[in-house]
């Protein structure tokens, strides 16, 4: 039997306001423990919780961008549960009345396009952070002690539930990919999985090839990478198949993804919303975001990374469009002349390598060094480009000194070079054809690898083999 995998995800995103969701201790990642709070934030009685208006519009804006519908009216749920991270017994959230529901996300593939379904994106606040000591690697698997940093605590996080619309781990990290950079693009949070400001959930199960039912989940919780992710499902998705293979049943559980650890630990069964005991906060008013606010937030929209590749894709094979797009490179790709292919593969590959901040690099002049790069040796290009981000770079500042193409001025060095190693030359000519590569290299080097390869490797042929 052929089986299907099913797979949703749960995606959270740190805002990055500069204040909290409700407080005014700023927020912000690296500094000392427990040094940004307050009562609000520590969970002292009787304090009472202002909401951020820039988080409310930055998550209608992120709606948008999910083609959400944004509710005329939104209310904040207290979402009831105890952890030592979670002092006053609840966290902030929203239930079944959020700001965004009911969207759709475009995510192009080769074999077509998918959309993916957002059941809803929602404001919450994020719990403080458990720091797991002595063991276990920081993992509450083997740790003998745990601190808690309230820096963290109240923190906006917006919420990103997905449909199980996705249908392998490829496909998955794809989307995860995608969905993060449209995240940065929007300018409502860094998303940066190594600080914590992006970590999703997924939900995994199988079912026959064909049919519609959905079988028993498992979730993988708080993964932090995309490789991660994709190996923690494809992981998950054997596993399930082998169980029904076997005649098991699948448990719902939640698992605690363990990178090179063999079988992902179980953490906890998983709640039921009813576990919650979700009642609508007290303290807070509903949201009723003004029509003005909604109309300024989508014309800020601008196209979409996913409306991007799709555009790119016409021109460059997927793939190069969409790696251009998913890292950032692509506005440089645009702005770039020259012939398509090569400008991509240039700012994919060796602009990538040199480390440079593609917004830092002038297209115009880029492009006079990818219409160089067949003439010029490696070396030339590749100095050329490590200069190309700063800012009064010029590409005829390093190709008017670049190459020596012409024979007439290779000729006197290859036969110096030929006449100071009779040798070698002998040895050539009597079959050990290899040491071509010698010849070239002593060209190189006495022309300070100015020489154009090409040009040397065949006069080089011609005057060795004209005995
Ligand atoms: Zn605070
Ligand atoms: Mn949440």
């Amino acid at each position: 039997m052929t089986w299907e995998p099913v797979i949703g995800c749960e995606i959270h995103v740190h805002l990055k306001t500069q204040t909290k969701m409700f407080c005014r201790c700023a927020t912000g990642f690296g500094a000392p423990e427990n040094s940004s709070t307050c009562p609000v934030c520590l969970a002292h009685p009787g304090v009472l919780p202002v909401p951020n208006e820039r988080a409310i519009e930055w998550t209608i804006k992120l709606g948008l961008a999910l083609g959400c519908d944004i509710a005329p009216r939104a209310v904040f749920h207290r979402k009831n549960y105890f952890y030592p991270d979670n002092p006053k017994g609840y966290q902030i959230s929203q239930y079944d009345e959020p700001l965004c529901m009911s969207g759709s996300f475009l995510l192009p593939g080769v074999g077509g396009d998918t959309e993916i379904g957002i059941v809803r994106a929602h404001l919450e606040e994020d719990a403080a952070k458990n720091v797991h000591m002595g063991g276990g690697e920081g993992r509450i698997h083997g740790a003998d002690r745990t601190l808690v940093d309230f820096n963290r605590a109240g923190m906006p996080l917006v919420e990103i539930v997905t449909q199980p619309h996705l249908r392998s781990s490829e496909q998955t990290k794809r989307f995860l990919q995608l969905l993060r950079q449209t995240v940065r693009e929007l300018g409502i949070s860094d998303a940066e999985m190594q600080e914590g400001s992006m970590r999703f959930d997924v939900n995994v199960s199988v079912r026959p090839e064909g049919s519609d039912e959905l079988r028993t989940r498992t979730e993988l919780k708080n993964i932090n990478s995309f490789n991660f992710a994709a190996q923690g499902i494809e992981r998950e998705i054997q596993r399930q198949i082998a169980i029904y293979e076997g005649g098991g049943e699948v448990v719902q559980e939640t698992l605690h993804f363990v990178p090179g650890q063999e079988h992902a630990a179980p953490l906890r069964s998983k709640e039921e919303a009813q576990d919650y005991r979700y009642l609508p906060e007290p303290d807070l008013v509903p949201i009723e975001p003004p029509a003005e606010m909604v109309e300024q937030a989508r014309a800020e929209l601008g196209e979409l990374p996913s409306a991007r590749i799709r555009r790119l894709e016409t021109e460059l094979d997927f793939g190069l469009a969409e790696g251009l797009v998913t890292s950032g490179r692509d506005g440089l790709y645009e702005r770039t002349p020259g012939d398509r292919r090569a400008v991509a593969n240039v700012v994919m590959n060796e602009l990538a390598a040199a480390g440079l901040d593609p917004t830092e690099v002038n297209g115009e002049e880029l492009g006079k060094l990818v219409e160089a790069r067949d003439r010029i040796p490696r070396e030339a290009f590749m100095k050329a480009l490590g200069a190309s981000g700063d800012g009064d770079f010029k590409a005829e500042d390093y190709l008017g000194e670049a190459v020596i193409a012409d024979e007439s001025e290779l000729d006197p060095v290859i036969e110096r070079i030929l006449a100071a190693n009779d040798e070698n030359v002998a040895a050539y000519r009597a079959g050990k054809q290899g040491l071509l590569g010698f010849f070239v290299g002593q060209v190189m080097k006495e022309t300070g690898g100015k020489a154009d390869p090409k040009v040397v490797n065949t006069r080089l042929r011609e005057l060795l083999d004209r005995s």
